[in-house]
């Protein structure tokens, strides 16, 4: 047989190597970056045009490079940064493996211009897809700028796998922010489409945090301070009322390197443990030193794992730290969910809200005892109804509905007083369609009877699916009602979460919002959708950026889909909550009213049915 086997040509394997390094514009962004603070650099200006697809350039003023370095540094293994295998196990460097130029260059129209500082003129050098087109001498100063355009131009199928500018830009942004966040000595300025995204000082970790998150960001910041032999500690955690429902703000630093762990990760939040809501994540920015011969980056290629010698000790380092600044900063104290939701809140709104909430919270609750004050569900034919502000007191339920589980028996159970007047289950002449006897069952489901039996229906899922099914058909045929607000409400926002508001605005009008004014860290509303409390707006709006950013959707209609969802979930009646006999059957004519009954937008069942056959059973 014939000898089969042949080495790729450079340029074949630069393609291959280059699918591992460069997946999108961001991971170009980081790549060029990461070579900037190499290089020494003060100050690194990252400008970008339509999501870094046309152009991604970043310019520096480090330590440049000579013509014979700057035409080698697009070769495959070349670096300055190590000599030996000794030296992996003592970085001080961001990138080591010398892939990324090489890598870059084999899939994109790439230039290049560089200066050392003693030198008085510098190299300019043009590579398409691997090929030196030119290079030559150039009046530049010192330092280098890359730029790489039309990305992916030889790779169609990775082209298109792109997502919209929009999205992009996002993905870089987020890189962006854990760069400039691991560098406060160096000035980052960032550049899209001509207009400036961030111009950051040289500063010090919290102000550099405040510069990027916005102003409002400092006083949610606990410093977080320790050190010991093994690691020096340093950073911030937000305090646990600023918790949010995305993990957007979690940064995690190992010698100034963005590392993903989700082991230390635990670290953290279980420190907050019994602080935070349920489904909430706590912020945080830290900065940790260890000895670099105790870590092992080099496990993955594009470097955000790591491997700690001794994970354990870290961990439990880490996790006491935390508690420390928790308890040293008085936060725990401080707590109060019930209240929060009012202080960013104008005086005027304040006042406004002293109507007392319709539904309260007990610490005497009985949930057999059903006395509290029956709730109205709005549906879709009652929609000028108006939901008490009850955020988070459904988070008081969840330890008392497990001491249900435990301390009861079933004969304890009664249900609502009159609702079965009617038994169950001797309708034969019942009609097939849902029939008027229904009662509420542990505030949590609504039982209703049919002819073969009964069903059990999960009453917040229920509502959600009522809710989806009506948010989708506002959003599309925009004729949603918005109640107009007397003052209106002005919140703030950092510049992320702005564009994120930008990118949803249609659909948001669409549901009954109004805004007067989108500022560049602040809103001004106008109007609020009619299911939608005004003391609840702040926390919707956040809940839907977080949504919406872990979707990281480009089209319109997942936009739809997430803010239907989002509100829906927001907005539906929870467990806990006592439903009147007009809210329950409300509910179950608007369920089976819906397209899709059976489940919720989450996927999750919504009612289960239980034959009379099934109850005949149990009694052989
Ligand atoms: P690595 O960073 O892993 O060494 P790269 O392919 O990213 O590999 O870069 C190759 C080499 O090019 C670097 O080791 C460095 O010597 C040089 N280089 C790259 N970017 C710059 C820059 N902005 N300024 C000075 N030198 C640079
Ligand atoms: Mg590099």
């Amino acid at each position: 047989m014939a000898d089969i086997i042949k080495l790729l040509p450079d340029h074949v394997a630069n393609q291959i190597a280059a699918g591992e390094v460069v997946q999108r514009p961001a991971s170009v962004v980081k790549e060029l970056i990461e070579n900037a603070i190499d290089a020494k650099a003060s100050s690194i200006k990252l400008i970008i045009k339509e999501g870094g697809k046309l152009l991604i350039q970043v310019v520096d003023n480090g330590v440049g490079m000579s013509a014979t370095d700057a035409r080698i540094s697009f070769e495959r293994h070349a670096t300055s940064k190590i000599r030996n295998a000794e030296d992996l196990f003592n970085l001080d460097t961001k990138g080591f493996r010398g892939e990324a130029l090489a890598s870059i260059a084999a899939i994109a129209h790439v230039e290049l211009q560089t200066k050392p500082e003693a030198e008085d003129v510098g190299t300019h050098i043009k590579i398409e897809g691997s090929k030196v087109i030119t290079q030559d001498v150039t009046v530049t100063p010192k330092g280098t700028s890359f730029a790489v355009k039309n990305l992916f131009f030889n790779i169609p199928a990775r082209r298109n796998f792109l997502k919209s500018n929009q999205v992009e830009l996002r993905h870089i942004t987020d890189e962006f922010h854990r760069v400039a966040l691991a560098h406060p000595n160096i000035q980052f300025q960032f550049y899209n489409n001509g207009n400036e995204l961030f111009n950051l000082p040289v500063s010090n970790y919290r102000q550099r945090i405040v510069n990027i998150f916005g102003g409002k960001t400092n006083e949610k910041l606990v410093p977080v301070n320790e050190e010991t032999q093994v690691v020096k500690i340093e950073g911030f955690i937000s305090k646990p009322e600023f918790t949010k429902k995305s993990r957007g703000e979690q940064f995690f630093f190992v010698n100034n390197r963005f590392i993903k762990s989700p082991y230390l990760h635990h670290a953290i939040t279980s420190a907050f443990e019994g602080l935070i809501k349920p489904g909430h994540f706590p912020g945080y920015f830290l900065y940790l030193e260890v000895d670099p011969a105790s870590v092992d980056i080099n496990i993955h290629p594009t470097k955000t794992e790591i491997k700690f010698d001794d994970e354990h000790t870290l961990y439990a380092i880490l996790r006491s730290a935390v508690k420390h600044s928790l308890g040293q900063f008085n936060v725990i104290p401080a707590l109060d969910f019930e209240q929060d939701q009012n202080l960013d809140t104008p005086y005027e709104y304040q006042k406004k809200a002293v109507e007392l909430p319709k539904v309260e919270v007990d610490a005497n609750f009985n949930p057999f005892a059903e006395t509290a004050t029956p709730k109205k569900v709005s549906t879709n034919n009652s929609v000028n109804y108006q939901k008490p502000s009850t955020k988070g007191w459904e988070n008081m339920y969840v330890g008392l509905e497990s001491k249900v589980g435990k301390d009861t028996n079933f004969s304890s159970v009664t249900f609502e007083s009159d609702s079965i007047t009617s038994s169950i289950f001797d309708e034969d002449t019942a009609p097939v369609e849902v029939t008027t006897t229904t009662f509420q069952l542990r505030r949590k489901y609504v039982v209703t009877t049919i002819k073969s039996g009964m069903i059990v229906i999960d009453q917040s899922r229920a509502h959600q699916r009522v809710l989806y099914e009506k948010f989708l058909k506002d959003i599309t045929i925009k004729e949603a009602v918005s109640q107009q607000l007397l003052f209106p409400l002005v919140i703030s926002f950092s510049k992320t979460d702005m564009n994120i508001i930008k990118e949803i605005k249609e659909s948001l009008i669409n549901i009954g919002f109004a805004f007067s004014k989108l500022k560049e860290e602040e809103i001004e509303i106008t109007g609020v959708p009619l299911l939608v409390a005004e003391s609840e707006v702040g926390i919707l709006i956040d809940q839907l950026i977080a949504d919406y950013q872990e979707d990281f959707v480009g089209d319109s209609f997942s936009q739809t889909d997430i803010l239907a969802k989002t509100l829906s979930k927001s907005l539906a009646v929870k467990t806990g909550e006592v439903l009147d006999k007009d809210s329950q059957l409300a509910l179950v004519n608007d369920l089976f009213a819906c397209k899709e009954p059976m489940v919720s937008p989450f996927n999750k069942t919504i009612y289960v049915t239980i034959t009379e056959n099934d109850i005949d059973k149990k009694f052989i």
